[in-house]
């Protein structure tokens, strides 16, 4: 049996949590379909908080989702919802019979994430947690504040007295794990809320109450996207391949059936377009004092009840997140205009494709883009605004131009963009630029040298 030390010395740094994106090491086959008894149930409820759960067994948990290799350690992340107290408690229960992992290390934020304490060693040293377990795992424990203001007044993570949403990724923080090479884990997930309150989550729900938790861009799967729960009406329904759950906290005016039909309508296109459209979506929704917007995550996304399904100006807020989950791009350095610019323009054409708004209505559409983006000079500032986001719609929409008549419509946008979400890597100017050249077998220097995409001058202070 391999000693710790040893372990240690040819343990392989697994860079694989604190750069959000970073591609797997090791692909898993995808996860069985679920039972349909677990799946078809309109509400979810975990086992309640009154009843002790015993820790699973190893010997005796249920099949791992991916029986084709049994997984060295396996993680249980428990979380007990506490609405009184606004927090939940987190266990993190880690099994870990061979000896594969070394120690993990959690990038924390030290307002929301209080008060570690666990077996084996537990080092805080302002944002970072690091956790040393017992040769064979043990429990990590801390609290989590659900509460989080995203501006002075609204709250992009919020806990009612019967409600409660916030993103998975917020529950557990970033974790970077130290494992022996090709080592890889199960990772499940177990949400303990108040009687009578049901849950929605972008995970497969097992027939033990507990989520398979699988995060295809990490080999540390960890739980990420939005979660809701507490006394909701849940809308659910399979489209063109993906489940869809629709939910909100019970008397707020968040118009399920509306989105429904809008999903209905778009997303059989938006899965031709963009085959990367996760097989699972679940969107939350709720009023004030919730942020009045719409933020995407993995396989989810939230939106405000105050959002129209598509609005007067013929974009849709809701179409454009779901645009994010289906390309789950990752902005690097000065990149940020090609991922809002791709969510704005083919959230406008998955509108038009599908016949859900006219050809007039698209070319007014991309009329009102030109006006919002009269002005922006440059677009690879890291954090693109709406006039920005408006002009880079546009300039992809040219290079799509650019591109049709130079290969004799041979290459389009479009593939560039699967080639762009096929290698998941960080979004940069210039990898956009490499990717869209190498489909395309076209020199696109010219286009990228338009003022608009120029490198940004150093500011005098650097
Ligand atoms: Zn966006």
């Amino acid at each position: 049996m391999l000693r710790r030390s040893l372990l240690a010395l040819l343990a392989l740094v697994a860079l694989l949590g604190f750069s959000p994106w970073v591609p797997r090491a090791q692909e898993r086959p995808s996860s069985t379909p679920v039972a349909s008894g677990a799946a078809a149930s309109g509400t979810v409820q975990s086992a309640p908080t009154s009843t002790p759960t015993p820790s699973p067994d190893p010997t005796t948990a249920p099949p791992s989702p991916t029986p084709t290799t049994s997984p060295s350690y396996t993680v249980l992340f428990d979380a007990r919802i506490v609405p009184t107290e606004k927090v939940a408690y987190v266990t993190i229960d880690l099994r870990d019979p061979d000896e594969r992992m070394g120690k993990l290390e959690f990038r924390i934020d030290p307002e929301r994430h209080l008060d570690f304490a666990g077996d084996g060693n537990v080092e805080v040293n302002g944002e970072t947690v690091v956790w040393t377990p017992l040769r064979q795992g043990g429990k990590l424990r801390y609290r989590f504040r659900i509460n989080h203001l995203r501006n002075e007044r609204s709250y992009d993570s919020r806990v009612s007295d019967s409600w409660a949403i916030f993103r998975g990724d917020d529950l557990v923080p970033r974790t970077r794990v130290h494992a022996a090479p090709g080592a890889h884990g199960d990772s499940r997930l177990r949400l303990r809320v108040p009687v009578g309150w049901s849950v929605v989550a972008p995970y497969e729900r097992l027939a033990d109450g507990t989520y398979a938790v699988v995060d295809e861009d990490r080999r540390f799967d960890r739980p990420s996207g939005w979660i809701g729960m507490g006394d909701l009406g849940v809308l659910r329904e399979t489209i063109a391949g993906t489940r869809v759950a629709i939910a909100a906290p019970k008397g707020q005016d968040f118009r399920r059936q509306d989105l429904l039909a809008l999903l209905r309508w778009t997303l059989p296109t938006l899965r031709e377009t963009l085959p990367s459209l996760p097989d699972r979506l679940v969107i939350v929704g709720a009023g004030d004092p919730m942020w009045r917007g719409g933020l995407s995550g993995p396989r989810s996304l939230f939106a405000h009840a105050d959002r129209a399904s598509i609005s007067e100006d013929g974009t849709s807020p809701i179409v454009h997140e779901l645009v994010h989950t289906a390309l789950r791009l990752p902005s690097g350095p000065g990149g940020d205009w090609v991922v809002e610019g791709l969510a704005e323009l083919y959230s406008l054409r998955v509108l038009r494709r599908s016949g859900t708004i006219s050809k007039r209505r698209y070319d007014r559409s991309i009329e009102r883009l030109e006006k919002k983006a009269r002005g922006v000079k440059n677009l690879r500032g890291d954090d693109v605004d709406a006039a920005e986001t408006a002009r880079a719609a546009l300039v992809l929409l040219e290079l799509d131009k650019q591109l049709d008549a130079s290969t004799d419509g041979r290459v389009r946008l479009d593939d560039v963009v699967r080639e762009l979400v096929a290698t998941h890597e960080d979004v940069t100017t210039e990898r956009f630029r490499e990717v869209a050249e190498r489909v395309s077998q076209t020199n696109l220097e010219e286009f990228f040298a338009r003022p608009e995409l120029a490198a940004p001058k150093p500011s005098p202070r650097s």
